[in-house]
């Protein structure tokens, strides 16, 4: 049901993205190590997936 809210995010942006994951979801996220990805917050590298 609905979207599930995903936020990939470099090491610089990895609180920010916590933050905003817990700001609108209200319950701590799962962060997975992820390669491939590009940072939801910068042109950098994704090194982390936040997601339910
Ligand atoms: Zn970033």
């Amino acid at each position: 049901m609905g979207t599930e809210k995903v936020i990939h995010a470099c090491r610089l942006h990895i609180e920010m993205a916590i933050d905003d994951f817990v700001n609108e979801e209200e319950s701590a996220p799962e962060i997975i190590k992820v390669q491939n990805e590009k940072c939801s917050y910068c042109e950098e590298k994704a090194e982390y997936v936040i997601k339910k």
